[in-house]
């Protein structure tokens, strides 16, 4: 079969449709393509292969495009809206670089579709922000993902946190139901990122006091975690030392809806809200894997052990950024359950692509999280402040 010669064929004149398009594509080519796709059975090898070809050409130059995201994103947003007063009451504001500029009515804000969005100002191609999700979901170290993507290690850093800190909606929409298992999860304060000089020291003033750092200290971050059911997990990171009801409270139990039966470890910080909530709460002893009446912590343990190798494959995560590694995990641990290898980092992407993101090259070693080191770190010098990568 000659495809020029069958255009040619066609019964309408396609020349003269050269003026109209759907969706932005001219609709000779659009006639041209469903055509192809309806025969495509009955190509011949090097017919197949001049497609093939012609492909291969368009995909690298998208690839190599520095320009495609913005169609991308674009294709994405459904609802712009302002990203400073998040209204919707915006008009479109000429464009600049082929980009389609907006403007809010409510608070005067000029944006683009990529305002805010982890690419915004990139200088990447789409082939190296393809290669950065997946080397998200191969959980490559900053060192081999710079290599992979071919940028430097501070930029691979950067990415990595603007990428990752989209990932906060795993936390938002999570729910937890039915039968489910609660613990929490404690690990050292790690300060990676501080300059040595910087580094709390104990001071003679806190020695005196007698103070001393037994069992849980408030030197541990307390994240707070549950899986139910349906594999469905929750992490947060809730504060400092032992867990309290308030950060029961203020973290995991407003996730849960519609218990069946609540597995806890003997805090009595779960009674109250049990009471509270009417949970049917079932506490295993500590020491002991299973109640009499075979109720244990098995499933969360064993997320337990996997953040905890998650988390040393890169040797020590700075606790200013745990949370965004606590998302990383569960998005990680919900693609395994419910997408194809493969398509993994096309995932990724298009959950993360236009969400809002306030990390930026210049901010990404601040501490983003809800702990206060000054105030962990009360009685020794620390000056968070002076804390650099
Ligand atoms: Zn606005």
């Amino acid at each position: 079969m000659n495809l020029e010669r069958n255009i040619f064929d066609w019964p309408v004149n396609l020349n003269s449709f050269s003026t109209n398009e759907i969706l932005g594509w001219p609709i000779k080519d659009v006639f041209l393509g469903f055509f192809m796709i309806l025969e495509i059975d009955n190509l011949l090898p090097n017919e197949l292969r001049t497609i093939i070809k012609k492909l291969q050409k368009l995909l690298d130059m998208q690839e190599n495009s520095k320009s495609i995201i913005n169609e991308v994103i674009g294709n994405e947003r459904q609802n712009i809206c302002c990203p400073k007063c998040k209204s919707t009451n915006i008009v479109k504001d000429g464009t600049y670089k082929g980009r389609q500029k907006f403007k809010c009515k409510d608070c005067n804000k000029k944006f683009n579709a990529l305002t805010n969005t982890p690419f915004h100002h990139t200088r990447l191609t789409y082939g190296q922000i393809e290669e950065t999700y997946q080397c998200l979901v191969d959980k490559h170290s900053i060192r081999k993902s710079a290599k992979r993507i071919g940028v430097s290690t501070k930029t691979a850093f950067t990415l990595r946190f603007k990428m990752i800190s989209c990932l906060k909606f795993i936390r938002t929409n999570a729910k937890l139901s039915g039968d489910m298992e609660l613990d929490e999860y404690y690990l050292s304060i790690n300060l990676k990122g501080t300059k040595k000089e910087n580094m709390p020291r104990a001071s003679k003033k806190r020695k005196s006091s007698g103070s001393s750092k037994r069992g849980i200290s408030k030197h541990k971050a307390c994240v707070t975690s549950g899986i139910d059911e349906c594999d469905n997990i929750f992490l947060e990171l809730a504060g400092t030392g032992p867990v309290t009801s308030d950060m029961i409270k203020n973290t995991i139990a407003p996730k849960i809806v519609n218990p069946k039966k609540v597995t806890t470890d003997c805090k009595s910080s779960y009674e109250s809200i049990a009471k509270e909530n009417n949970w049917n709460l079932k506490q295993v002893k500590s020491g002991t894997y299973v109640d009499d009446d075979r109720n244990n912590l098995a499933n969360i343990n064993s997320i337990h052990s996997e953040l905890t190798s998650f988390l040393s494959t890169f040797h020590g995560v700075s606790t200013k950024h745990l949370q965004e590694y606590l998302d990383w995990f569960s998005f990680l641990k919900y693609l395994n359950y419910s997408i194809d290898y493969l398509e993994q980092a096309d995932y990724f992407e298009k959950c993360t692509i236009t969400k809002q993101t306030d990390i930026k090259f210049d901010n990404v070693c601040d501490n983003h999280s809800i702990l206060d080191f000054y105030d962990v770190y009360e009685d020794y010098h620390y000056h968070p402040s002076n804390s650099t990568t």
